[in-house]
Parts: C-alpha cells; sequence; structure tokens
C-alpha cells in the first residue's frame, strides 16, 4: 500500500500577537509537528511553546463537528440547512419587531482579516446596522483611540526590527518573556547586547530582574507615572526644543498641567521612590535611541486612552517618534489578528481602513463598491450590546470566536445578556462558556485549518494557509457568513478570501497594494501599502504626522484615580493577565501539552499578605469582588507586592472574570480588568 504523503504549510500563528512564521508538517492529514521558520520575518526561526506545542485540540473529542440547536431547553445535532434557516428566520424576527439595530455581532482576533472583512460587511449590507465589534474593545482600544489621537494613525509607530535597535527600552504595562515570548526572548538579548531597560509594571515580570531601574506603580495610576517622568524630562532639559517646536502641538498646555506633577507628589499618587522616577527619566530621556513597548496594563484602565496618550508624550517630548533618533511606540498586541480585525472595519463606528462611517465621502465609498447604502449611526459597542440585550433593544446576537461568557469583565452580567437575548448565535470550536447560553452554535474551523491573512502587532500582513481540513462538516468562519447571506438572499460578493482583501483594498486605499499573491511572494507586507508596486511603511511619520496638522499632538490629561479602590471590605487589589503556556480562555491551549507545562490556576499573592489572611502556600480560597466569587489555589509569590493578589484568565471554571470590574475606559469602553477590589478567604 502507498503511504500517503507528508506535506510542509508555511501559516502564521494564531495565539499571540508577535505573528511568527511556522512551517506546519503534516502526515495523513494530522498535524505531526509545528516548527518555526527559519526566515520567518518577526521570529526568525523561533517560537513558543504555545506555536510549537498547543495544536493537540485540532483532533480533540471535544471539537464541535455539527451545527448545534436548542430544542427544549437542550442543544441537539443538526444540518446546516437547518441551522443556517433557524439564524435566517432569527435575524429576520429581530429586525421586524426592532429594526436593523436590534441585531449586533461581535468578531474577534481569531477570525481572520478577510473574515472579519465579510462579517463587517454582512452586517452593514445585509442586516442595515453599524453594531458590529470585536475583542480590540476588551483590550487594545485605548491604543487606537490614544495612538491615533496623539500620531493620526491607530497603530503601533514602528516596526519591530527597529525597536531591535534601540539603546534604552521602556517596557510599561507588559510581560513579553511569557505573553509575547519571542519579542519577550529579542528584548532581552537586546538588553544583554547593551541596551538600557526601564520597566514599569507593579508585578516583578520576567524582565524586571534585567531593569536598570524597575517602577513598581499602584495598579491605576499610570497617567500619574507618566506625568512624572514628563515633567522631568522637561525640567532637566531633555526634551527635543526643535522637534516640538517643528512638528508637535500643545507644549504650553502639557507643561502647565505637568507643573502639578512633581516628582514627590508623583511619588506619593503612585508609590514609585521619587529618586527611581528621576532615574528612569533620565534613561530614557538622555538615550540616543529610545523606544517604548507597551501592553495591557497601560490600556485596560478606567482612563486607559489618557494612559497611552500620556505614553506617547514622552516619545514625543523627546522627538522619538517619526524620526532617526528614536522607534517611538509600540503596543504589544496580545491575539494574533487583534490588530486587523480593527483595520478590516470590525468596528461600530468606522469602516475598513478606520474611515468613519458618520463622514459621508467615506460612505460614499464604500456604497459604491458595495452597491449598497451603509447605515450613518455608529453601532453598539460590546458592553452597550450587553447592556441592550439586558434591556429588550438587542434580539439578535451573533458571538465569532470569543467567549464573552469567560474573557469578558463580570461574566454573571454577560450570562444574563446572553439569556434575555431572544437570539445567541456562536461560532466555535468547543462548547464554550458562550455556546453554553447559545440558541445556535456553529462548528467552525481553527487557524490551521483555514486560508486567509492577519495583521501582527507591527501592522505586518502575513498569510494564513490551511494545513489540515477542518473536522467533520466544521466550516471556516468565512464561509459560514456567506452560507448565511445566501440563505438571506444577499450576496455578498467575494467568493474567497483573497476576493475579500482584493475588495476592502478598493474601499480602503492603506491596503490597496495589499494581495494574497503579493503576500505569498514576499512574506511580510506592512500597512499603510497603497501601491501595489512599493513596499509598505513599517515606519511610520517619517514626514508628517497622520493628524490633520500634519503633527503630533501631546495631551493634557490630568490624573484621575481608578474605578475601584481597595477598602475594608475588600482590601486587596486584583491584577489579572497571561500566563507563559496559554492563551486567552485557553480553550486550544489547555487542550493538549501545555495542559501538563502549567495544569492549575493560582491565586498569587504576596507571602505577608498570606499571613495576614490566614491563607497557605496551595491551600484553596475563595476571593470576592463587589461583582462575583471564585474559587482559586493560592501561591504565595512575591512576584506581587503586598496588597495586590494577581491571576490568570486562561481557566474559565475558577471565574476570575465573575470578579472583574464593570469600570471601563471613558473613551473606548475598554474594561479596567487591572484594577478590581477584592477580599481573600480560606475555605
Ligand atoms: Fe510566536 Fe506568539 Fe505564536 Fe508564541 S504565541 S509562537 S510568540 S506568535
Amino acid at each position: 500500500a502507498s503511504r500517503p504523503a507528508a506535506a510542509r504549510t508555511r501559516t502564521t500563528c494564531g495565539y499571540c500577537g508577535v505573528g511568527c512564521s511556522l512551517e506546519v508538517a503534516t502526515h495523513d492529514g494530522e498535524v505531526t509537528a509545528v516548527l518555526p521558520a527559519r526566515d520567518g520575518p518577526v521570529n526568525r526561526g523561533h517560537a513558543c511553546v504555545k506555536g510549537r506545542f498547543a495544536h493537540g485540540y485540532l483532533t480533540s473529542p471535544e471539537r464541535l463537528t455539527r451545527p448545534l440547536l436548542r430544542r427544549d431547553g437542550s442543544l441537539v445535532t443538526v444540518g446546516w440547512d437547518e441551522a443556517l434557516d433557524h439564524v435566517a428566520r432569527g435575524l429576520r424576527a429581530a429586525m421586524e419587531a426592532g429594526g436593523p439595530d436590534a441585531v449586533a455581532a461581535i468578531s474577534s482576533a481569531r477570525a481572520t482579516n478577510e473574515e472579519n472583512y465579510l462579517v463587517q460587511k454582512f452586517m452593514r449590507v445585509a442586516i442595515g446596522t453599524n453594531s458590529v465589534d470585536n475583542c480590540s474593545r476588551l483590550c487594545h482600544s485605548p491604543s487606537a483611540a490614544g495612538l491615533a489621537a496623539s500620531f493620526g494613525l491607530p497603530g503601533g509607530t514602528d516596526t519591530f526590527d527597529d525597536v531591535e535597535r534601540a539603546d534604552c527600552l521602556l517596557v510599561v504595562g507588559a510581560n513579553p518573556v511569557e505573553a509575547h515570548p519571542v519579542i519577550g526572548a529579542r528584548l532581552l538579548q537586546r538588553v544583554l547586547h547593551g541596551a538600557r531597560l526601564v520597566v514599569a509594571d507593579p508585578r516583578s515580570v520576567g524582565l524586571a530582574v534585567h531593569a536598570d531601574v524597575h517602577l513598581r506603580p499602584r495598579p491605576g495610576t499610570n497617567v500619574a507615572l507618566f506625568h512624572g517622568l514628563a515633567h522631568i524630562m522637561l525640567t532637566e532639559g531633555m526634551a527635543d526644543e526643535e522637534f516640538l517646536r517643528a512638528r508637535a502641538t500643545g507644549l504650553k498646555e502639557l507643561t502647565d498641567l505637568l507643573a502639578d506633577y512633581p516628582p514627590d507628589r508623583v511619588a506619593g499618587i503612585t508609590g514609585v521612590p521619587a529618586a527611581d522616577l528621576v532615574a528612569a527619566a533620565r534613561l530614557y530621556g538622555r538615550a540616543e535611541h529610545p523606544a517604548i513597548i507597551y501592553g495591557l496594563g497601560v490600556t485596560e484602565h478606567l482612563h486607559g486612552t489618557d494612559g497611552v496618550r500620556s505614553l506617547a508624550n514622552l516619545a514625543i517630548l523627546r522627538g522619538a517618534v517619526g524620526t532617526d533618533r528614536g522607534f517611538g511606540v509600540s503596543p504589544l498586541r496580545g491575539q494574533n489578528n487583534v490588530q486587523g480585525a480593527s483595520d478590516m472595519g470590525a468596528l461600530p463606528d468606522v469602516l475598513p481602513g478606520y474611515g468613519k462611517v458618520t463622514d459621508p465621502a467615506v460612505r460614499a465609498r464604500a456604497e459604491e463598491v458595495w452597491g449598497a447604502p451603509v447605515p450613518e449611526r455608529p453601532g453598539l459597542r460590546i458592553p452597550q450590546m450587553f447592556a441592550a440585550a439586558r434591556a429588550g433593544a438587542l434580539r439578535a446576537l451573533w458571538v465569532i470566536g470569543e467567549d464573552v461568557c469567560a474573557t469578558d469583565p463580570d461574566t454573571n452580567r454577560v450570562a444574563r445578556a446572553l439569556d434575555a437575548c431572544p437570539l445567541v448565535v456562536c461560532n466555535e470550536l468547543f462548547l464554550s462558556e458562550t455556546a453554553r447560553h447559545a440558541d445556535v452554535v456553529l462548528p467552525v474551523a481553527s487557524w490551521l485549518e483555514k486560508d486567509g491573512t492577519f495583521v501582527n502587532f507591527d501592522r505586518r500582513f502575513q498569510r494564513v494557509r490551511p494545513a489540515v481540513a477542518p473536522p467533520g462538516e466544521a466550516r471556516t468562519d468565512f464561509d459560514t457568513v456567506r452560507s448565511l447571506a445566501t440563505v438571506m438572499g444577499v450576496d455578498l460578493g467575494c467568493p474567497t478570501p483573497a476576493d475579500a482583501l482584493a475588495e476592502c483594498g478598493r474601499l480602503a486605499p492603506v491596503f490597496a497594494g495589499l494581495s494574497h499573491d503579493r503576500l505569498d511572494r514576499e512574506g511580510a507586507v506592512p500597512w499603510p501599502c497603497p501601491d501595489p508596486d512599493r513596499p509598505g511603511e513599517a515606519k511610520l511619520y517619517t514626514e508628517r504626522f497622520a493628524t490633520p496638522d500634519g503633527r503630533a499632538h501631546l495631551a493634557a490629561a490630568p490624573y484621575l484615580p481608578p474605578g475601584e479602590q481597595p477598602d475594608d471590605d475588600y482590601p486587596l487589589v486584583l491584577v489579572t493577565g497571561r500566563r507563559w503556556a496559554h492563551y486567552n480562555s485557553g480553550s486550544m491551549t489547555r487542550r493538549g501539552g501545555n495542559l501538563a507545562l502549567d495544569p492549575v490556576d493560582f491565586l498569587d499573592l504576596h507571602p505577608d499578605d498570606a499571613t495576614r489572611y490566614g491563607v497557605r502556600d496551595g491551600a484553596q480560597v475563595t476571593v470576592e469582588s463587589r461583582y462575583g466569587r471564585a474559587s482559586l489555589t493560592a501561591r504565595t509569590s512575591e512576584q506581587t507586592v503586598p496588597g495586590q493578589v494577581f491571576c490568570s484568565f486562561h481557566f474559565p471554571a475558577s471565574g476570575v472574570n465573575r470578579l472583574t470590574s464593570d469600570q471601563a475606559d471613558t473613551v473606548t469602553s475598554c474594561p479596567e480588568y487591572k484594577v478590581t477590589a477584592v477580599r481573600v478567604a480560606a475555605l
């Protein structure tokens, strides 16, 4: 008998936002190994335990292989035709009862660019609403808003390849050693080759032991911290006055504000010693080529957008953005395609390429390409969708690749919203926490089973290619959207993912130079990329900023306290984050070998707090907040400081997001995951 041929497929990792290029070896239709591509443009032959080993979920017996429909309270297996007919009828009923805005969709980074493009087109063209959002609402929406306000575009300012040449790294609110290990290793290598390192993070994260200065601000005090650094830079003459005169605006207002942020006052707000503030400001402010890299510790706050803008102030003051001087401001995106999901217009206020839906010229261009009217009124953000469902105004919700009942804050309220919504449709790999509340569950392909592109954290488009076929009757999200549109009598066009990206380029000039063929030839291409014959822009703003006046905008936002404060009833502050072997809700990484690497969720607390609250290392504890209760295993750790506890969100069974606060960024509605007041008690 002839042996089936082994195959290798080049694709892009579907976990974190680094975007490692991977070679997937298959035999007889199954993945046998995943190896880092030696010529990967970002990873250069490296990968982490997630990309390399977390593929066992593909053949998990728990994979969904046929659609499920709720009948008499239970989810039962049905065929695709019946499932899609039910969804189509439910969407029509919702629209008859409440108009197009009674329907909403939540897309995600698990979907490719082409899938996100098609989802938002479906909502706008087939339904007639702008109520489509994606998971960036919960993580980096303040980056998009803040970076766009400061510089003009809602993405990082520089390519990571340039960051790697920096002589001073300011790493803020990020734990790349665990959350983005390939980048964490490259940063560490840079430090070992002489770059100075300032880490700002309440926890003693992996890079902190190598830092020249480790700033440990109280959670929720970032804006004061950044203003303190800016104050020192200005008063000690580290600002680039020529750059500020020629290319920035807002210096007078910021200077006036910073008078209130001398080191001693900032030390009182943040808990960071004034001497450390001065040392950090001098390292960043006197470096020849400084770079800022930041994560969710900056964005997931009540004033997350102010945090991003106040951090961006440092780069502007130093003239370290859009110049040879430095390497700007780079957000570390937690998820593979969270940048792309937003780029493709899966947002309630913008179309693909970030043109505002309220702008008649933007709508006119889309209407010409789509041949259909585009609704003008901005749609609902994710938290508003849940509120509308609880109020009875939202009557149908389609959730695509996002386990909102595990990863959104205050999940008890999210579950009540889903239960109140007459039709909840869920595209999923597994019977997730969200799928358990759905009326229809559509089985879909994972990133190793589909065709398209992702955009990584430094705006690079890369190809995603199917290494294996999806199991059973599972379909790609792309096929799901097209099939549903067909059942509803709507022709969405875009028969293939390549066609969808091409159409997106006709609608959004910043993507006009991109195509699957080009990416197949060149590997990775950053946007903006308006011309198929010219390279994309890796480093932004070298001639002018993309703001209306062409200048960088300094922000003068005062420090305001976080939404939650510890008190006698809830004396500890819970911070949530990521761990090295798992990804998001863990639905993929917990089904396979990575569970053995990191099998249990822990509540990390300082030994002093363990003593104070009578908690033994390894004991089960209950954790309570004003929102809910969770049960976890305690682990004493000096990574956290007294008064703070830390937990991941990779294990939905422990219910950590039942605890998290419903406070949200005042600009973007990004939840304040990083500050929840809790109490801990031994069981
Ligand atoms: Fe690379 Fe991130 Fe995937 Fe790890 S999870 S292999 S760092 S893209």
